[in-house]
């Protein structure tokens, strides 16, 4: 199938179960906000716990933080966002439609052949107001990465945490930019949120980490079922590199739209602590036992979308079939884990279903259906990504046993309902079902 229309069956199977869609969409909604439904927040919270087990529970010297939206406005003069967190912008005289200067030819406007104006910098903070008085005093922004809230706030985190270098600390949280294009549905979007590493360093010891947190993070989209062959690193050249970054290597994903970005990783060096030490008067350093004084640490971050791998998980896991759709999720990542399905809507069957549900529900997300056909009911399984459906037959009131058919192979077996927690837990381990003996 084409890339395009397999990217659009993508976007309405997730309007249609409700997985992801235009935000105030009754009123026509809003360019690039968009609202989880029961599915999508499913899949979301157990990409940002995935993450978070990895990189913050999976590291002896990694904490968390959660720190505020809007901060003092003067971090984003001294992190050098406010003068260059900008994209070049051009209008078409014509037809009044915005493009990034740098993603088109500039001779002529691409939708309507128009003339263009010359290039202006547009800042892409949303600015808003605190307090009652829309002055320039009370101007203040909402911020454009989680980043800058570990910076100002790593002294009190270090200290609070009987820190030593190496140090992370790592943050989940929504971030806004005002993207002059945004688009290829959440790819990119206006209101997004971000999972953040700062990974803090003795700067002597900066190329050694950086290209382990690389690895690291790569390894990361292998182990939540992520295709090897659709991932890739790409370094930035010298002219590529942001203002604060000593080196950068982007993950990227091949989507149908093409190679793209889902994951930054830079050294930043001592840029951050730096700057923010000379402009709030505080010393940012660290005391070094061995030489004796102080050391200004380094930074490797790591930086990605919650919304952004969310598609790149939608994307790798979506396959069209003759008779069916199916999301073939890595089970850890699937929203529901399991579908428990009397063969009928009717008693005893369903009885037996419900309290068995019940008995799952404690350890997994379940999903009860009792609706149509059994073959319908597990294409909607199918669809939604759910790996493990279990029916409950005439069998099942004679010998405790159920069926579980496998999303993936669509193979059945029977299982005792006896250890079936412990059974599903071990099969949530594998991407590709285990022969059950
Ligand atoms: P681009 O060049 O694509 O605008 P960037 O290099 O500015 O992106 P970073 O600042 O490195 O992006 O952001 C780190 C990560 O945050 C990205 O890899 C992406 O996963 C996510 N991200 C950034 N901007 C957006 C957005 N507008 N919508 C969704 N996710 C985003």
């Amino acid at each position: 199938m084409e890339q395009a229309n397999l990217f659009q069956e993508i976007v309405s199977l997730c309007k249609r179960r409700a997985v992801v869609f235009p935000s105030s969409e009754i009123y026509g909604g809003i360019n690039s906000c968009w609202d989880y439904g029961p599915l999508g927040v499913e899949l979301r919270r157990n990409l940002k716990d995935l993450w978070w087990k990895a990189v913050v529970q999976g590291h002896r010297n990694v904490v968390g933080a959660d720190t505020s939206i809007i901060m003092h406005p003067e971090v984003w003069v001294a992190s050098g966002h406010r003068d260059h967190f900008t994209d070049p912008l051009v209008d078409c005289k014509s037809c009044k439609q915005r493009f990034r200067a740098d993603q088109i030819d500039l001779t002529k406007c691409p939708e309507c052949g128009g003339q263009l104006t010359e290039p202006r910098s547009f800042n892409l903070m949303f600015k808003t107001y605190m307090g009652p008085v829309e002055d320039d005093a009370a101007q203040v922004f909402l911020r454009p990465e989680t980043a800058q809230g570990i910076f100002v706030d790593f002294e009190t985190i270090f200290n609070g945490s009987r820190g030593k270098l190496p140090f992370g600390i790592a943050q989940i949280g929504k971030s806004f930019r005002n993207e002059v294009s945004p688009g290829n549905f959440i790819f990119r979007s206006r209101e997004f949120e971000q999972m953040e590493l700062e990974f803090f360093v003795d700067p002597s010891t900066e190329d050694f980490w950086f290209d382990k947190w690389v690895k690291e993070r790569l390894e990361w989209y292998v182990s939540i079922g992520i295709n090897p062959e659709r991932l890739r690193t790409r370094p930035h050249g010298p002219d590529e590199l942001a203002h604060y970054a000593k080196a950068c290597v982007d993950i990227e994903y091949l989507f149908p739209f093409g190679w793209k970005e889902i994951e930054g990783i830079a050294n930043r060096g001592q840029f951050d602590l730096q700057v923010h030490a000379r402009s709030s008067g505080k010393q940012l350093v660290v005391f070094d036992q061995v030489r004796e004084e102080n050391v200004v640490p380094s930074v490797i971050e790591s930086s990605s979308g919650v919304d952004r791998i969310l598609l790149v998980a939608l994307v790798d896991a979506y396959e069209k079939e003759a008779e069916r759709s199916v999301l073939r999720f890595h089970p850890t990542l699937a929203p529901t884990k399991v579908a428990v399905l009397p063969l009928m809507r009717k008693e005893p069957l369903v009885e037996k279903a419900v309290s068995l549900e019940e008995e799952l529900r404690g350890s997994f997300t379940v999903e009860y259906d009792d609706a149509g056909s059994i073959g319908r009911r597990y294409r909607r399984q199918d669809e939604s990504g759910t790996p493990y459906c279990l029916t409950v037959d005439y069998q099942s009131l004679e010998d405790d046993t159920v069926t579980i058919r496998f999303r993936d192979s669509m193979r059945q077996e029977r299982l005792p309902v006896k250890g079936l927690t412990g059974r599903i837990s071990e099969l949530m381990k594998s991407r590709e079902p285990m022969p059950v003996e």
